[in-house]
């Protein structure tokens, strides 16, 4: 099968689905790859460096979207690229199916098959093409950076002759996959760190790390696990509570990462405007949960604002983009393990077995019908 990337057109976007390495093991599945011309620009791979991997490029879009039987995407698709599927082509992208209707009527009515990344099942085997996973991992790194660019201080603490440093207090809020690369890259700048999650099964994760796990005085326990390791919404009371504590602690922490999400619903709101307003002048939230709403009253979405009493609140949505040529590795290589295990005779030919739990659970549309939601796994 010819296997195509076409360049990300969502505004500011610049990972790419196929690089130069995934490109190489691709053909060893007896596929042959496309990209358009200027695709991987963004994240450091020129068209010179596709070619040498093999890869033909092409002139536009058009003539990706119709030379391509696979198209391999980061982004979900603007209706101008859903428009372009055809009879029989696959898709293999971030898609958002639970908000993302007409995408699905579109790519139903079009006869394409769908593969959504952010379904893939988060059992052990699919691991490697958990691209929720790689690119939440990023994002909390890179919060951490921006954090530290934009606060006026160390993070870690020192004693100069100049004078005594003490060291930054962070703050991280849900400890998923991205709140633990938060703590991770926190306390290796030397920050003492302190995480809060609903579920009370990663404190130890939390303290492995190093971090301090906030715990709360509260009767039911901070149990808050939903089957499949997700959150579950708290009740008001263990809300209460938390946001109690919070309040607390907010005039004594120079950072706040906050990641707390729930499946298909918007983010709760954990840090509001009166801890703002307690912080001290120079302290940075950055609210990884910006795309869903936010975890912070204050925060605007894809923006950087300072409040009048000093606090630099960071809503950016783009975080693994902003580290595009690792990102693009990191998914590039999630993208290639999905299409090895639709490629079981390594001979160029898809199979779409949809008896198997990760391809059933991951394909949105296929074969002229709406497969999502998909039924619960057969295995978990
Ligand atoms: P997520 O992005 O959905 O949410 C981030 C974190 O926010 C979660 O830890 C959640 O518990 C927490 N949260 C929700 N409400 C909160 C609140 N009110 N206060 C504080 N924290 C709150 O989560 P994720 O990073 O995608 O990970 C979810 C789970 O999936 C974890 O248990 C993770 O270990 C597991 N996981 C498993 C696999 C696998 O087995 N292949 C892969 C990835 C993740």
């Amino acid at each position: 099968m010819k296997i195509g990337a076409p360049k990300e057109i969502y505004e500011g976007e610049a990972r790419v689905a196929l690089t130069p390495a995934s490109a190489k093991e691709l053909q060893k599945l007896g596929h042959s790859c496309l990209v358009e011309s200027g695709a991987g620009l963004g994240a450091g791979f020129s068209d010179a460096l596709y070619a040498a991997a093999g890869v033909t490029v092409v002139a536009d879009a058009a003539a990706l979207w119709a030379e391509a039987d696979v198209v391999v995407k980061v982004r979900q698709p603007l209706a101008t690229e859903t428009a372009l599927l055809r009879p029989g082509q696959t898709l293999i992208s971030f898609f958002n199916p639970a908000g993302n209707a007409e995408g699905l009527e579109a790519a139903k009515d079009a006869g394409a098959t769908v593969i959504a990344m952010e379904m893939v099942p988060r059992i052990s085997r699919a691991q490697k093409m958990d691209a929720l996973s790689s690119m939440a991992n990023l994002a909390g790194y890179r919060a951490v950076i921006e954090a530290a660019n934009n606060f006026p201080r160390f993070f870690t603490g020192q004693v100069t002759a100049a004078g005594k440093v003490p060291p930054a207090k962070v703050l991280v809020v849900g400890a998923g996959v991205a709140g633990l690369a938060a703590i991770g890259a926190a306390t290796s700048l030397g920050a003492i760190v302190y995480a809060f999650d609903v579920r009370p099964e990663v404190a130890e994760q939390i303290e492995s790390m190093g971090a301090e796990f906030v715990f709360l005085d509260f009767a039911d326990n901070q149990d808050g696990a939903e089957t499949g390791g997700y959150a579950k919404p708290s009740s008001p009371e263990f809300a209460a509570k938390q946001l109690e504590k919070f309040r607390a602690l907010a005039p004594d922490m120079d950072i706040v990462i906050t990641t707390a999400l729930i499946p298909n619903r918007p983010a709760p709101k954990l840090w509001t405007a009166d801890m703002v307003a307690a912080m001290k002048p120079g302290s940075v939230v950055v609210d990884l949960a910006a795309e869903r709403g936010g975890n912070c009253d204050l925060t605007v979405a894809d923006q950087k604002i300072v409040t009048d009493n000093g606090v630099t609140i960071v809503g950016y949505t783009d975080f693994p983009s902003r580290m595009a040529s690792q990102a693009s590795s990191l998914y590039a290589n999630n993208i290639r393990h999905m299409l090895a295990d639709l490629t079981p005779g390594k001979d160029g030919v898809i199979v779409q077995n949809m008896e198997d739990d990760v391809i059933r659970s991951s394909t949105a549309t296929h074969a002229g019908a709406i497969t999502f939601p998909p039924p619960p796994l057969k295995v978990q």
